[in-house]
């Protein structure tokens, strides 16, 4: 009789960490070097052969071939290393590896589809060998602030989903990468000989939609269940509203930026001291990302009990034109318009220093992409304002940060209360160690993505997503909050991805978008349990192990 399938397809098949006993289960009894060696042994030998990369390109690419020779392996050295390793299979690393993917490509990751294709979409999809949990979906056309990188902008869903898998035990087996190829507006690409995509110029808004229309219908039926996110579109917005009343999708960008500013938003406006309805926010940037991360906390003033006109009427944004106002002549871009002031004056206050003597602001965001616009006579006046200013320099990568998180410090003689969008070092200030916060998505996408599987949520709506950034605010253990931190310590995303999980999921049950109804009745600690057995855990992964084979590695271990 033929013997069941085994641990993993072509992958952990191979783990040197497997006893003789099942070696000679699996066949590869001779085929595989003889020692026995553990996982801390197979560690060290990864982080050593990391190490002799000399640059952060071949790290990635050390890496990529890990994943694919032994996912399990790759899986548990992210885990135990995700604050070291993320840097190198997401950013920044992956936008150099974005830019360059023509050059460095060994083999295919994931599903390309393009604009020739449609009509055939759902016809393609049949040719991936799995069943997909989980998509991220790119047209490469900003990819991070690289610009339109067409195809090249692959690396994106397969650093992303690699980031689902690891904060969130999303099973890898059961995610998609997939960039779709609509044309390139980046002509130096289509003339590359080597460029992988399409060699025209990228379709019209029109096309575009039209093709999306297909893939949704396509994806949701091919994989009913699946959820789908967007990720790196240029303008994220049409498809945002077009798709979320009716498929499982969000936009990571947006969305998730949102809630994570707004998890550490949260904790920022407690220390404070100043209750939600007397803050007044200035923000420099009014792009997605900004507009995207005030709508929620327009919503978190709103949960506060302020009537949403006020909450709106809070902010003061700066574009590159000066403060955004109605009246001020020019075409605003749609996203800006809810956010434009009509009581203005606007057009004197050219400079952020005026508007901030004028606004009195007790909260300062950039997303502006400026590197050092929050410079030392802005951050005093911040100090002079407020006992605990609230300043989130988050534009990355960190040359483009509106301030350093030293900087900040010290113009606030260490009372402002700090994330940012990139990584900065802790700092000792007045004879104590003060550490930034960093408002980076993974500690909100992986939990949104699995609350809306677990849950078989048929949308992802904005209430789950609002919970993803309230459940993260409340996930700091006592020592994270004693020292004064607006977010959890990376090192624990699992852990911080399971609150997140059952926040998201209570959302989707409280927006009736849920379809397994016995989960609505679990008590808290059941629905964790309920999670944490769900997560793929690359250290014992049961899912492809026939029960003679799990004896087999019980028997070894115990
Ligand atoms: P974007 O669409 O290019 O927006 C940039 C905004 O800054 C635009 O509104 C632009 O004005 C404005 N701007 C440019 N130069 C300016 C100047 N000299 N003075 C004032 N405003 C100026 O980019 P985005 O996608 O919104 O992203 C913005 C930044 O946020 C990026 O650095 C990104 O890395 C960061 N981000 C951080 C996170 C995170 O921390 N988790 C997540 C996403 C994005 P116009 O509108 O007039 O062009
Ligand atoms: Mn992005």
């Amino acid at each position: 009789s033929e013997s069941p399938r085994l641990i993993s397809t072509a992958t952990g098949d191979y783990d040197t960490s497997h006893t003789p006993e099942v070696r000679q289960y699996l066949k590869t009894y001779g085929l595989v070097p003889p020692a026995v060696q553990s996982f801390e042994v197979q560690a060290e030998r990864c982080l050593k052969l990391l190490a002799m990369k000399t640059t952060p390109i071949e790290k990635f690419q050390y890496l990529v071939h890990l994943k694919a020779t032994n996912v399990h392996l790759f899986y548990r050295l992210l885990a135990e290393n995700i604050k070291e390793l993320t840097p190198l299979i997401y950013t920044p690393t992956v936008g150099e590896a974005c830019v360059r993917w023509h050059e460095i490509f060994t083999q295919p990751e994931g599903m390309y589809l393009s604009y020739s294709d449609r009509g055939n979409l759902r016809q393609i999809l049949n040719n991936w060998p799995q069943n997909v949990e989980m998509t991220v979906i790119t047209d490469g056309s900003r990819i991070l602030g690289l610009g339109d990188l067409g195809v090249n902008g692959m690396g994106i869903p397969v650093g992303k989903l690699a980031l689902y898998t690891a904060c969130a035990g999303i099973r890898p087996d059961a995610t998609l990468p997939l960039t779709i190829d609509l044309g390139t507006s980046n002509k130096a690409l289509r003339e590359d000989p080597l460029y992988m995509g399409s060699r025209t110029p990228k379709v019209s808004a029109d096309e575009e939609r039209e093709f999306l229309d297909e893939l949704m219908e396509a994806l949701t039926d091919r994989w009913p269940g699946i959820v789908i996110q967007f990720e790196d579109f240029k303008n994220p917005f049409p498809a945002i509203e077009r798709y979320q009343n009716k498929y499982t999708m969000f936009n990571d960008d947006v969305q998730g930026t949102g809630a994570v500013i707004v998890g550490g938003f949260i904790n920022a406006v407690k220390a404070s001291g100043v209750p939600a309805k007397d803050h007044r926010a200035v923000f420099l940037g009014a792009g997605s990302a900004g507009v995207g991360v005030a709508k929620q906390i327009v919503e978190y003033f709103i949960k506060e009990g302020i009537p949403e006109e006020e909450a709106r009427k809070k902010f003061w944004f700066v574009d590159s034109n000066g403060l955004v106002t109605l009246d001020r002549g020019d075409k605003l871009a749609e996203h800006k318009v809810y956010f434009a002031r009509d009581d203005n004056n606007g057009r004197q206050y050219q400079s952020l220093a005026r508007l901030i003597d004028y606004v009195q602001p007790t909260i300062l965001m950039g997303l502006s992409t400026i590197g050092g616009a929050f410079n030392r006579d802005i951050l005093t006046k911040m100090a002079q304002i407020n006992d605990r200013p609230v300043i989130f320099p988050l534009s990355n990568p960190s040359s483009k940060s509106e301030c350093t998180f030293e900087e900040a410090v010290r113009h606030t003689e260490g009372r402002c209360l700090f994330a940012s969008g990139s990584p900065f070092p802790s700092i000792e200030f007045g004879g104590k160690l003060l550490t930034p916060g960093q408002g980076n998505n993974m500690y909100v996408f992986p939990g949104i993505g699995l609350g809306a599987i677990i849950s078989k949520a048929t949308n992802v709506t904005q209430d789950m997503i609002y919970a993803s950034a309230e459940s993260l605010s409340t996930s700091l253990n006592e020592q994270e909050i004693a020292d004064g931190w607006l977010y959890p310590d990376i090192r624990r995303i699992r852990e911080v991805s399971v609150v997140v999980t059952r926040g998201v999921i209570r959302a989707a049950q409280k927006n009736g978008v849920d379809r397994v109804p016995e989960l609505r009745t679990l008590s808290d600690e059941k629905l964790d349990a309920y999670i944490k057995e769900r997560m793929y855990d690359p250290f014992n992964d049961k899912e492809h192990i026939s029960e003679e084979l799990a004896q087999l590695m019980a028997t070894a271990s115990g």
